[in-house]
């Protein structure tokens, strides 16, 4: 992976560096001819071998619209010498400095060794002109004049061709300029053999319609990714990037769009070309913005954005005239741009992150060649002619170069962080998976967990209900003898007095006490005593079968029994039976002085229940009776 990347970059710098000496190709490492006092010496140049440039000291014939026939008048008067290539700006005629505006004739006297088919590759010329060689005229753009009005402007490169003849030859050239800032001709005439500067042409316009068919493909594709996913913004500036570049190749170079539509006016098309330079200078630092988000300050990008959009208002909304005096300043402006961002790649390599190569490679490509190419259209280059600067910066058109590298290193970058992000969903997408699966395992343990204490829930729901009826059982019972207690026998009388009320039923009650306990206490001790008691209350418990029949401890050792639905006669023989039973258990009892065995004394009564009373009389009637039973002697029964 490291190594593919590190090979990619060397490749890349390879392509970078091999376009720049590319650009440079053209240079003759052998001395070059030049026209000196309007005559260039072709006779030692190889023609069929190698173009040339037709630069030096042209013959020059300002504020003068002058014809092949007219030159040869001696009426024509000569201004002097100009070089080309090179504005008229500046030109000093009678110490005075020409601006752009006006019209001229060029004049070039070149000799060749033999008659040839020759091609003339003529570039753009500011602003239009007509061009003769030997005679003929071979090319015009536009419509030459010498008022703004009279002229129509128009930038065509074209290639003529021509017969060349053996000695001298003669290019005359009129140019007229009201329209844009610099006047003349700026960029040079290149001749040679007619394949040849055909050749020339036709490899510069297929290299740029395949540059514009590639950048407007690659936009494209990128603003629809954009467009897809709008909060992912490198694509968008970067897209947008690539039109605007698109558009401008096929404005600028051999302006293939001017050859499609030889009509389309000149201002319109230089608004365009010179927004397109204008608005891609804050595109392209809105592009690295938007991919080192951290590292270019918000502050500058606005400025940026605001100073470009406002020199593109000021294109919209004036002639070129007007806005190409602007020109400089922006140039200026783009220069302090580029030292922005190169100081921030700088700042950026120093992180040494992974993957910012390509990024950094093809910015610099678009930026250093970008910034060739400025100086050598720029003014100081064209009107002021720097010998200097025109040997450091030796062709214009490098920086289609730097936007191939600069398109081809991003898309790699913008294409790799789009799988990468596919990539990243497709990990996360099987860890939510899993995720998921683990999920719906752990909803599985939960409920069975959940199930589980709640069913342990239910059971000791279960078991407290069990527990609290015990409870209440326990309270309800006596806890020495194992029969009900007082408190059951207070609600029990009170439920069996209404229901046999109202059944207009009998009701009975049995109180029992046994006799001299106190004694027998006493004489036998305490524990005893209690044994005592459970024999009895178990005896007497056993008597009652009837599930109605309640017996219960009333209080130390007294017994009550409640017999619903008992009549008086049922009563009495159960109280017998009862005295009788205890007696017959011969428990001793040695200090009794009713008998040598435990007695008990009981008292019944029966009635039926009436509306008036309540179960306190039935109560007090059998207390009575059991009083009346100890008062009679004991060990015997009263009703009552
Ligand atoms: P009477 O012939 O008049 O019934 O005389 P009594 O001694 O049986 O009557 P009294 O009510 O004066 O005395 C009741 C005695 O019963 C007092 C106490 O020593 C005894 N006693 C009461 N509850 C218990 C008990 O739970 N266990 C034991 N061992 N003795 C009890
Ligand atoms: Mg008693
Ligand atoms: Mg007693």
């Amino acid at each position: 992976m490291q190594n593919k990347k590190r090979l990619m970059f060397g490749l890349l710098t390879a392509v970078l560096i091999l376009s720049f000496l590319g650009g440079c190709s053209n240079q003759i490492p052998h001395k070059r001819p030049k026209a000196e006092m309007g005559v260039l010496d072709l006779t030692q140049w190889r023609l069929d071998e190698e173009v040339i440039k037709l630069d030096g000291q042209w013959e020059f014939y300002w504020n003068q619209l002058l014809e092949p026939l007219d030159l040869k008048d001696s009426g024509a008067q000569k201004t002097g010498y100009i070089d080309i290539p090179g504005s008229w700006n500046h030109y000093t005629i009678e110490d005075k400095e020409l601006s752009g505006d006006g019209y001229a004739t060029y004049r070039l006297i070149f000799k060749t060794e033999k008659n040839r088919r020759l091609g003339i590759k003529i570039p753009r010329i500011f602003t239009s002109y007509k061009l003769w060689v030997n005679e003929e005229l071979i090319a015009t753009a536009g419509t030459v004049g010498k008022s703004r009005r009279t002229m129509i402007p128009q930038y065509l490169p074209q290639v003529a061709l021509f017969e060349s003849q053996q000695g001298e030859n003669e290019i005359v050239i009129q140019v007229s300029n009201f329209y844009h800032r610099s006047g003349g001709i700026l960029e040079s005439l290149i001749t040679g053999n007619e394949n040849q500067i055909i050749g020339l042409r036709d490899r510069s316009i297929a290299y740029e319609l395949l540059l514009f068919g590639s950048l407007s493909i690659i936009g494209a594709y990128h603003l629809a990714l954009f467009l897809h996913r709008k909060k992912n913004t490198p694509p968008l500036y970067f897209g947008l990037f690539c039109l605007f570049i698109g558009i401008r190749t096929l404005l600028v170079g051999e302006r293939f769009f001017i050859y499609l539509f030889p009509e389309f006016n000149w201002e319109i098309a230089h608004k365009i070309q010179t927004m397109t330079f204008y608005l891609g200078v804050p595109l392209i630092l809105m592009y690295f913005k938007s991919v080192f988000p951290n590292d270019f300050h918000p502050n500058i990008a606005k400025t940026v954005m605001g100073i470009g959009i406002a020199f593109g208002g000021l294109v919209l909304f004036t002639p070129a005239k007007i806005f190409t005096i602007f020109n400089p300043a922006y140039q200026v402006f783009t220069f302090i741009v580029i030292i922005y961002i190169i100081s921030t790649f700088i700042k950026i390599l120093h992180r040494k992150e992974k993957g910012i190569e390509l990024i950094i490679v093809g910015g610099l490509a678009l930026i250093l060649t970008s910034l060739n190419d400025i100086v050598f259209l720029s003014i100081w280059m064209n009107d002021h002619s720097s010998y200097f600067l025109r040997s450091l910066f030796r062709t214009g058109s490098l920086s289609s170069v730097g936007q191939l590298v600069f398109v081809f290193a991003n898309s790699l970058v913008l294409a790799k962080k789009f799988s990468n992000a596919l990539e990243q969903e497709e990990v996360m997408t099987a860890q939510l998976k899993e995720i998921n699966l683990n999920l719906d395992e752990l909803v599985i343990k939960r409920t069975e967990a959940l199930e589980e204490s709640r069913e342990k829930i239910e059971y000791q729901k279960l078991e407290l209900e069990k527990a609290n009826r015990a409870l209440q059982l326990l309270s309800l019972k006596d806890p020495l003898t194992g029969l009900w207690n007082r408190r059951h026998y207070d609600d029990t009388i009170q439920l069996e007095w209404n229901r046999t009320l109202r059944h207009k039923r009998p009701i009975s009650l049995m109180m029992l006490d046994i006799d001299c306990f106190k004694e027998y206490n006493d004489c036998y001790g305490h524990k005893a005593g209690d044994e005592c008691l459970i024999q009895v209350a178990q005896a007497i418990e056993g008597l009652f079968k009837r599930a109605s029949d309640l017996v219960a401890r009333y209080g130390g050792e007294e017994f009550i029994v409640i017999m619903p639905e008992q009549g008086k006669d049922e009563a009495i023989k159960m109280a017998h039976l009862v005295r009788k039973t205890i007696e017959d258990l011969n428990i001793p009892h040695k200090c009794s002085s009713v008998s040598l065995w435990v007695t008990v004394s009981i008292g019944v009564t029966s009635m039926i229940p009436h509306v008036d009373c309540s179960p306190k009389e039935i109560f007090l009637a059998v207390d009575e009776a059991l009083y009346q039973a100890k008062a009679a002697g004991r060990n015997q029964v009263k009703f009552l």
